[in-house]
């Protein structure tokens, strides 16, 4: 993706401007504050393999940095980038006392055993290990990484530092000082924004249609909530391809998630146990989800799945971009035009860092929150914050993302002004 980040800088800079942001501020946040490139030497069954490592420290003008780790084979240092930007103004737009970070591992984890997996974790840590620590940088999970890579990596971190040290690192289990519904939090956060989505346009859960591209921890947890309140699941794929629900009566992503496991992919007939409907369901590409005509389309994978290519094919009603930069921002003002609305990436998965924040707080009081509770406050944080940007988006006639944007620079402007 290696126009990702100047497309970022381009929503950057139009937010600015409306927000009347000082160019020398603007001008700080168009680059990162450190960048580190790592190659990590891997002993594979196979023999040595050098694998490159990248950790972007973005902004810190709020408190330490703060973003999760990718391993994915074609993860770059512009995504990195991006990625780091996003979370910097992520954080700021939920008044999060942190800054934004991002690393990434180039590498398909699909490929290594589990040793080798634990191995390159810890090698990591090791390497930019004097970036990392509670009030410098704290990595979190992101794709095709979990609680068990967190874990490995927070017990690197531990060793090396000769100290138990939990507020270093955020996803872990709850074995290892985790929080409860960190795994749900940021499909959940997406959720409770899909509420009030559906409020604003007037439709019921059981009336509105729902396609979700990506079926990993955000789009699983993300269905497994919308399920429950009664929206229909018509389509949902992952990197293989997906399902479609010919009859649009709506899918149980707990059954989905049990056929995939047996058969290792999402295929074109539903089954519940060994009853399996290949006639009212079929297999359904990537590409084709994008453009089915649902009330919600909800790209929940990589980024960059709706751009210049695909845009005009759109046909959903409303999006809501649980993928970090879903969007290119080429294509926005394509989605404007077609009055298709958009719940932006730095509104939609924020669930994720939100809960993140209370993991470190539960760290540093020493404390275990109930799942009652991390709920309870993370719907609070996402309903708030999603008035204060609906009534910017209506008093300036901007779109989600832009009134987004300018809430969030307001908040992290005056404090790199300050410095
Ligand atoms: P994950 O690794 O758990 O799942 C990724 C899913 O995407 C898998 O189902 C995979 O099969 C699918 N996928 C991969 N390539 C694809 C392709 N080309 N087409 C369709 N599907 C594809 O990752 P995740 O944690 O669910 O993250 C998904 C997105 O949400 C990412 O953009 C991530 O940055 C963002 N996000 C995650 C969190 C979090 O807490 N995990 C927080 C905020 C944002």
């Amino acid at each position: 993706m290696k126009d990702s980040f100047s497309q970022t800088l381009n929503q950057l800079c139009s937010a600015a401007r409306l927000a009347g942001i000082d160019n020398t501020v603007t001008t700080i946040l168009t680059k990162p504050q450190r960048e580190a490139i790592s190659w990590l030497p891997l002993m594979t069954d196979k023999g040595l393999k050098m694998v490159r490592a990248y950790r972007v420290q973005y902004n810190n003008a709020l408190g330490p940095y703060k973003g999760g780790i990718r391993y994915h084979h074609e993860v770059d240092i512009n995504e990195v980038r991006m990625l780091a930007l996003l979370m910097t103004i992520k954080n700021a737009l939920f008044k999060l006392p942190l800054g934004g970070g991002k690393g990434g591992i180039v590498i398909n984890p699909k490929t290594l055993t589990k040793k080798e997996l634990k191995q390159l974790s810890q090698l990591y840590v090791q390497s930019l290990y004097p970036m990392f620590g509670p009030d410098k940088d704290i990595p979190a999970p992101d794709v095709y990484t979990n609680e068990q890579i967190i874990d490995w990596m927070s017990n690197e971190f531990n060793k090396l530092s000769g100290k138990l040290t939990p507020t270093a690192f955020t996803g872990k289990s709850l074995k290892n000082k985790g929080i409860q519904g960190r795994e749900e939090a940021t499909g959940l956060g997406g959720f409770y924004t899909l509420l009030e989505l559906t409020k604003k346009l007037k439709k019921r859960p059981r009336e509105t249609t729902i396609a979700i591209q990506g079926f990993g921890n955000v789009g699983y947890h993300f269905a497994i909530a919308v399920y429950k309140a009664g929206y229909k699941i018509i389509a949902v794929s992952d990197s293989k391809g997906g399902i479609l629900d010919k009859r649009k009566r709506g899918m149980n992503p707990r059954h989905i998630k049990q056929d995939k496991l047996k058969k290792g992919l999402i295929g074109g007939c539903y089954c519940i146990g060994s009853v399996c409907d290949c006639f009212n369901y079929q297999a359904i590409s990537n590409k084709k989800l994008l453009e089915l005509p649902v009330d919600i389309l909800v790209p929940a994978a990589l980024g960059g799945s709706i751009n210049k290519g695909n845009v005009l094919h759109i046909k959903a009603r409303a999006i809501l971009e649980m993928a970090n930069g879903a969007i290119n921002y080429d294509a926005y003002s394509k989605l404007e035009k077609k009055k298709i609305t958009v719940v932006p990436d730095i509104l939609a998965n924020a669930g994720g860092v939100i809960v993140s924040y209370f993991e470190y707080q539960q760290n540093l009081k020493n404390e275990k929150w109930t799942k009652t509770k991390v709920f309870s406050l993370l719907e609070k944080r996402i309903k708030d914050t999603l008035a204060d940007i609906w009534s910017l988006h209506q008093k300036k006639r901007c779109t989600l993302r832009t009134a987004a944007w300018i809430l969030a620079l307001q908040i992290l402007a005056p404090k790199i002004k300050q410095r």
